[in-house]
C-alpha cells in the first residue's frame, strides 16, 4: 500500500508517536490490519504508518466497520480528551498571566503555542469571557 506523504498525515502521525491530543484538531485513527480505531494518545503500540487511516469522528470510523479500541475507548473519550486539554490550557494561561504579567492576547497565545483564535475559543468556552476580559480579571 502506498504511504501517504501529505503534511496532515505526517502531522497526525507525529501526534500518534508522541501520544498527544491536539485539542483544536481532534482526530481518530484506524489501523487497517486490526480493524480497530484509537485516539492519538492511545497506549497501544504505534501502528505502521502504511496501516493508518484517519477519521474525524467515531461515527465515521464505525461506518467503515472499524471497532472502537478497548484501551482508549475513542467512541466515548474523544470529547472528554478535548475538554481535558481545554481545561489544561485554561489553567496554564491563568498561571502565565499571574506569574509573568503577560497582558497581551497574542503573547499569551504564543507562549501557549496555539493561535489567537484557538485561545479565544478555548477561554470563551471555559470561562465565558473574552481573552482580554479573562486577562483583566486576573490582574
Ligand atoms: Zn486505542
Amino acid at each position: 500500500m502506498k504511504i501517504q506523504k501529505d503534511i496532515q498525515f505526517r502531522e497526525r502521525f507525529a501526534q500518534i508517536e508522541k501520544r498527544e491530543v491536539n485539542p483544536s484538531q481532534p482526530f481518530l485513527y484506524g489501523v487497517i490490519s486490526t480493524g480497530i480505531f484509537c485516539l492519538p494518545h492511545c497506549p497501544s503500540k504505534v501502528p505502521n504508518p502504511e496501516n493508518v487511516v484517519f477519521f474525524e469522528s467515531a461515527d465515521q470510523a464505525l461506518m467503515q466497520d472499524f471497532r472502537s479500541c478497548k484501551r482508549c475507548k475513542p467512541h466515548i473519550s474523544l470529547k472528554l480528551a478535548v475538554e481535558d486539554e481545554h481545561e489544561k490550557i485554561h489553567q496554564v494561561a491563568k498561571k502565565i498571566i499571574r506569574e509573568s504579567g503577560c497582558r497581551k492576547v497574542g503573547d499569551l497565545a504564543m507562549i501557549l503555542n496555539i493561535s489567537d483564535r484557538q485561545l479565544n475559543r478555548i477561554i470563551k468556552k471555559q470561562t465565558g469571557l473574552s481573552t482580554l476580559a479573562f486577562i483583566k480579571s486576573l490582574v
